[in-house]
């Protein structure tokens, strides 16, 4: 059968094609179920993998290619892939044959993770007429069927519209997740603590007994990272000598902190769903993904100097990154991250586009799958910090230093026992939008290079605020500021009048003595709040204050 007859067939028997979408379940459960660094990485690139490499294989198992519109013959059932990343993927698929491809691609994620499920809706396109015209030789035949029906297409997006619905929904009602038994007298994982250890595994001198799934994503994240995808889009990653970082300790370098940034695009999902068609849904979702690399490769390029990388990205796919930093970069690259996606992406959606950003800050020994948590609420509290315009919204970021180990999933129980005196005082601003993270960037490296405030004046500062008497601290700085010779003085009082403009600060007793209190609505109550601790912060975090 030739071409022309294939598609005379397929015309008028729209309800054998459907619509698929597919989404990983519990991803980052999986992810950051150790704190060791070989499992995460591994993990995230075993999950990569799947949706992926392993997607594309056995899609081409079950229908033939469509890539190539000669190659379609006699019987064949050509599918179309708009997209498989970011742990999902949308498919448009010969309708009888949907269940068993479905079938496959979930027993791959079974066997190839132990763990993860990945759930699956489909409808029939009820609207798919056959191709205008004649396609362009050797093009793909789905994108001509797509590109000559945009208009019968419009449907297709309520279609999708449902489709997500329906896919929340099932996520929602899964009740089944694989499970491996284990009995009282079974050894127990060393890293996991879940599962029976079934693999013995030596590092650096010690004996370590792990599960089988554990021993998976080990082994996955020795051979494999994210700088595959990073070299097949930058010659600078094919080209570079240094090493990815064995662990969370080398990566955390002397200071012993890292941290992991959680940044999400604000409101993408219904740029995406405001699209006209498939076509534009596809073509805006390739738009977001190419703005994240864009914005971010750089900025990795920047820190890529010493023997080893300072960092480990995650996930880099859709409108989400998720990497672990060395703590004294991470403020900075967070700010920069932030205003580079937003000018990127708007200029590629010519729209105007924000992103959220939680980042949280801690000793490399702490449990990551917590500090996952706070930073998820973290980006969670940003999001709708940049929301809190209706008309002009902006990109925001909320951050937490962990001072000592907390086990807990909240930001907002951390945040209130390090930084709220009483309900209506606070001793943080956060969330910030960019512009005035930018401005305490600004105030703590100029604190630090003309030596403005020496460390031991910053702890006694931020010590009496401890004290709980908020006009004894403020008569206490202004007694420090007395004691200043008259330069650093006049420095002080500038860096304070920058965030008394920017922020509209005022006095404790609303004068305009010593304007360091602002009203900023934190959790939903309109509360005093200082940003100069959060400037001290910003200094500890780092590298600290000019010590004389
Ligand atoms: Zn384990």
């Amino acid at each position: 059968m030739n071409l022309n007859n294939y598609l005379n067939c397929i015309q008028g028997k729209e309800s054998e094609y459907s619509l698929l979408l597919g989404d990983t379940d519990r991803i980052h459960a999986y992810v950051f179920e150790t704190s060791k660094l070989p499992e995460i990485r591994g993990a995230s690139q075993l999950l990569r993998t799947l949706i992926t490499d392993e997607f594309d294989r056995i899609f081409a198992k079950h229908f033939a290619d469509a890539s190539s519109v000669d190659r379609i013959e006699n019987d064949a059932n050509p599918g179309y892939r708009i997209y498989n990343n970011a742990g999902s993927c949308m498919a448009i698929v010969p309708t009888k044959k949907v269940e068993e491809f479905v079938t496959a691609i979930t027993e791959e994620f079974i066997h190839e993770t132990g763990d993860v499920t990945i759930t699956f809706v489909h409808a029939p396109l009820s609207n798919l007429a056959s191709g205008k015209g004649r396609p362009t030789p050797g093009g793909r035949i789905s994108e001509w069927i797509l590109e000559s029906n945009k208009d019968e297409l419009k449907g297709y997006m309520k279609l999708l519209r449902f489709l997500q619905y329906k896919l929340r929904m099932e996520k929602k009602k899964k009740s089944y997740y694989p499970f491996t038994e284990s009995n009282p007298i079974v050894r127990r994982c060393d890293h996991c603590g879940k599962r029976p250890a079934v693999h013995k595994w030596e590092y650096k001198d010690e004996t370590e007994y792990i599960c089988s799934i554990c021993a998976k994503k080990r082994s996955e994240g020795e051979k494999s990272n994210i700088l595959k995808i990073f070299e097949k889009k930058d010659d600078f990653w094919h080209n570079y000598k240094g090493e990815i970082p064995r662990d969370l300790d080398t990566l955390a370098g002397t200071s012993g902190n890292i941290g992991i940034i959680y940044a999400d695009g604000n409101e993408m999902g219904k740029i995406l769903f405001e699209a006209q068609d498939l076509t534009q849904f596809q073509s805006r979702s390739k738009e977001i993904e190419d703005s994240i690399f864009d914005s971010l490769n750089p900025l990795l390029k920047e820190h890529a100097h010493g023997d080893i990388l300072p960092f480990e990205v995650l996930n880099m796919a859709g409108d989400d990154i998720i990497m672990i930093i060395q703590a004294e970069y991470i403020l900075k690259f967070s700010l920069k991250l932030l205003s580079e996606f937003e000018k990127i992406c708007s200029e590629n959606l010519n729209d105007d586009i924000t992103m959220a950003l939680g980042a949280t800050i801690f000793r490399a020994k702490y449990p990551v799958r917590y500090a996952f948590e706070i930073t998820k609420s973290l980006l969670k509290s940003a999001k709708q910090f940049s929301k809190q315009n209706e008309n002009k919204p902006q990109s925001s970021l909320s951050y937490l230093y962990m001072k000592s180990p907390i086990a807990t999933f909240s930001s907002k129980e951390i945040l209130d026992s390090y930084y709220r005196i009483s309900n209506e005082y606070y001793l943080t601003m956060r969330p910030y939008t960019c512009d005035e993270f930018r401005l305490l960037l600004k105030v703590a490296s100029k604190i630090r290079e003309d030596s403005i405030l020496t460390s031991s004046q910053i702890n006694a500062i931020s010590r009496s605020f401890e004290e709980k008497s908020l006009y004894s601290t403020m008569n206490f700085i202004k007694y420090q500021t007395a004691r200043m010779n008259s330069s650093k003085r006049r420095l002080f009082r500038k860096i304070i009048a920058e965030l008394e403009k920017k922020f509209n600060l005022k006095d404790l007793d609303g004068t305009d003595g010593l304007p360091l209190w602002g009203k900023r609505r934190i959790d939903g109550n309109l509360v005093n709040a200082t940003p100069l601790l959060d400037v001290f912060e910003i200094l500890e975090i780092s590298g600290g204050g000019s010590s004389e």
